[in-house]
Formats: structure tokens, sequence, C-alpha cells
């Protein structure tokens, strides 16, 4: 399996794809971006589904670890297809993916039964209780298994969940240090404990700036071919491979749990801000996983929203709003989106929807989620659930939850009427002393490069 730069034109890529050359994908995890400044995209979907349709026992039989784990190790098997990978895929995933992720199914008392059953998939039981430590952990992981030729710089910005989730995959993994760059007051009090909490291998470092000041130090350096002759630079960004394939497992599982039940594909709901998850459940439905329409919910900010709505994409500001982790106005892998539907906006909304949830939607949200099912939701779930409410039909429908409502008590305990409580390993990094610099721009970049 190669993977081509998003960039190619259609021609370069038709020529691409039939000669010997190419990257493949652990050459693709440690590149992190292609050298035209493009996204590596892989040259075909593979189909990875079909023998999974045809395991129903073997499958249903299997542990919630032991389901992604295997499942897992197909797809990564598949994309590294020729790689020295491939025949690590499953103990990469073994140890990556060691804690469960849930599918719930809802139920209510107080809501008029919707024609379709409504689950839960909860992506927030890992060690720093979002998402991110699934694509984080399966990098990390990953690079375990590839021998460094020089010392790794593991790098790093972020605007709240991903750092903590890099620090933690990455904390004393030998040759290996992690610099986190975060802007200085702009996240919120447990994300930057979080962030702060490791210490050994890990520095944190609070930028005097906004999140794309961050970014572009990290852009700086890894540009820089000085500091690449000392160290093997990786970066940990959203446009990862190592981050993005690992996210469509979760989908191919639950979508198996789904139909082995109802004989029926699933719609999924995702909490959307750079696109790294909701492309990975694109990518899932690719390989043949039994997965229907897929809804795309942002908060406020629209660039992706109105692309669906108009056919035209335009990066916009940042908005701040209460889903944090959603606040970007030029989704980094908007860019693969385009590519799996070849740029054809009539087929990329086909069986993808988009939608905007405001501030005010989403304290609604966080308060009848909590009424009508019980559950107490952070804010980025809570605009997968306001989302939820406008389907109709048969299939099951499945709420993306990527983050613990604990790291966000500010918000969403006044709503709900009382305390969260905070699940241990995340209670653990909490009591830890915080080890941090502030740093200015330029002193950064001049520490660096
Ligand atoms: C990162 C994040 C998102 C957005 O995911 P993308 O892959 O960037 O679309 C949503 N919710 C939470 C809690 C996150 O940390």
């Amino acid at each position: 399996m190669k993977f081509l730069s998003s960039r190619l034109s259609k021609e370069d890529r038709v020529k691409a794809q039939g000669s010997q050359s190419g990257i493949d994908f652990q050459e693709a995890l440690i590149r992190g971006l292609a050298s035209d400044g493009g996204l590596f995209v892989p040259e075909k979907i593979p189909n990875v589904a079909s023998p999974w349709l045809n395991q129903k026992e073997s499958f249903l039989h299997l542990t919630n670890q032991e389901k992604h784990q295997r499942v897992g190790a197909s797809i990564v098997a598949a994309f590294a297809e020729g790689s020295s990978l491939q025949k690590t895929a499953l103990s990469i995933c073994v140890d990556a993916l060691n804690f469960d992720i849930p599918l719930k199914e809802l139920s209510t008392s107080t809501v008029a039964t919707a024609e379709h059953s409504l689950y839960l998939l909860e992506l927030f039981h890992g060690p720093t209780a979002a998402f991110k430590d699934v694509g984080a952990r399966f990098l990390a992981s990953a690079l375990g298994v590839v021998k460094a030729e020089k010392p790794r710089l593991v790098l790093v910005a972020t605007s709240g969940d991903t750092g903590g989730a890099v620090a933690g995959a990455f904390f004393k993994k030998p040759m290996t240090e992690v610099i986190i760059l975060f802007p200085k007051g702009r996240v919120s009090e447990r994300q930057e404990k979080q962030l702060c909490a490791w210490g050994e291998n890990i520095q944190a470092w609070a930028i005097e700036g906004s999140f794309d000041d961050c970014q572009r130090v990290v852009k700086q350096a890894l540009a820089s071919q000085k500091l690449r002759e000392k160290v093997e630079l990786i970066s940990a960004n959203s446009i990862s491979l190592g981050r993005l394939i690992p996210q469509s497992i979760y989908y191919a599982v639950a979508s198996l749990e789904l139909f082995f039940k109802t004989g029926l594909s699933s719609r999924f709901v995702i909490p959307s801000g750079n696109l790294g998850n909701s492309v990975a459940a694109m990518v899932a439905r690719a390989m043949g996983f039994p997965i229907g329409q897929i809804v795309l919910a942002h908060n406020a900010n629209r660039a992706v929203v109105d692309y669906f709505e108009t056919g035209r994409y335009e990066k916009r500001e940042t908005i701040a709003t209460h889903a944090n982790a959603m606040d970007v106005g030029q989704p980094s892998n908007f860019e693969r989106l385009l590519d799996l539907f070849g740029g054809d906006w009539n087929l990329a909304k086909s069986n993808t929807v988009a939608t905007s949830v405001s501030d005010k939607e989403i304290e609604a949200s966080i308060v009848s989620s909590f009424r009508d099912y019980q559950q107490v939701v952070c804010p980025h779930t809570a605009c997968a659930m306001k989302a939820a409410k406008l389907l109709k039909g048969a299939a099951p429908v499945v709420v993306v939850s990527t983050a613990h409502a604990a790291k966000f008590e500010s918000l969403v305990e006044p709503l709900v009427g009382g305390k969260i409580q905070v699940p241990a390993a995340l209670a653990e990094l909490l009591k830890r002393p915080s080890q941090v610099e502030m740093l200015s721009i330029a002193e950064a970049v001049s520490r660096l490069v």
C-alpha cells in the first residue's frame, strides 16, 4: 500500500500508482507531511470488512478490547501492507488499545420513542479521558517498533486535549523527547493540568500567543534542516496518519456490533473540528463496514457546514465556543475529506451531512441529555446529541462521545445541578505537581531552531 500527497494532480496520481516508487505506511508515519505540503492519502481504500461480516459468532465471543485489537490489526495490516508494520499490527493494537470503548444503548421514558434506537459510543475511557488517546497511543506504539536512527523529538501544538494524550502516550518512551506548546491562559484548568503533569521526557511550554502561533512555531521547527540533523522529528498533530487510521477502528467495531444485532447499517453523529475523527469514520465506511449516513456536528465554526450547503469552501477566523476542542476555522483534514470524494461535492453530500450547533444549543443539549437519558455529556458530545435529534428512520443512530464531562466541569456541573465524578486516571493526573515553562514566541523558536 502506497501513500501519496493529497495535492498530486489526477494525472500524476495515475502515474504514481503505476510506478515502483512511493512511500509506505511506516515512512508516512515518520514524515508526517508530504514534501509538497499535502497530506498523505492512501492510493486506495482496502476492503477490510468482508471477512468480518462472515464471522458473527467468533466476533461476538470477543471482549470489547479484543474486538478493537483484532479488527484494528486487520485494518492496520491492510494499510501497512508492504511496510515493516504489517507483521506487528496486532501487537501494536494490543499495546495501544488497552482500554474499553463501550457502546451503550440509551433509553428514555421522557421522550416519545423514536423510530430508531439511540446509542452512545464512549471514546473517553483512556488515560486522559478524550478520544485523542486512541490515536496518540497508537502512534507511540507504532513508533516504538520502528528503530530510531537518532534521538526522537515529538512536537505538538495543542489547544486542549491533544497535548495531554500525546504526553501520556510517549511518557518514558526511550530515546524520545516530547515538547508540547500551548497558548498560555487559553485552555481549561484541567486541560492545562493534563499538559503539565508529566516531567521526565515531557516538556510543557506555555506560549505567550494564540494556538495558531504555537502551530507556526511547530511548523518552523519541522522545516528546520539544522534541527533535523540532530534529531528525528515527529509531528503528532491531527493530520498524522498514525492518529487517523486507528480512529477508524471503533467505527468498524461499533458498526459490526449493531449490524449483527439489527441487520442494518448504523448512522454516526460525530462532534467535529479538525475532521480527523469524522474522516476516519468515512474511511471505515469506504472499507466496507456497515455504516450509513455520517453526520458532522460542528459548533459555531461553520467552514465545513457551509461547504456542504453551498459547495464552496472558505477558511474562516476561529470562533471561541463552549466546545473548545472543535474551535477550528480551517480544518486541517478537509483536504482528506475532498480526496475521499474526488473533490465531487454531490458525492460528498450524498451520504454525509454537516450541521452547526450554537453555544445556547450546547447548553440546552447538556440539560436535555441529562433529563431525558440520565447522561452527563461534555460540550462536544452535546453538539452531537443535538444533531441526532434531527434524524428520522429505522437505522440505529450512534452518538460519538469524544470526552468525559469531568474535563469541562465548570460549564457542565451548574447545568446538571451536581458534581461530576472524576475518572480515576484523570484524578491521578490532577494531583501531580505542574511542570511548565513560560516562553515568548521568539524564545520558543530560538530554543528549537
Ligand atoms: C479533538 C476533539 C474533537 C474534534 O475532533 P476532530 O478530529 O478535530 O474533528 C471533538 N471533541 C473532543 C473532546 C476533542 O478533543
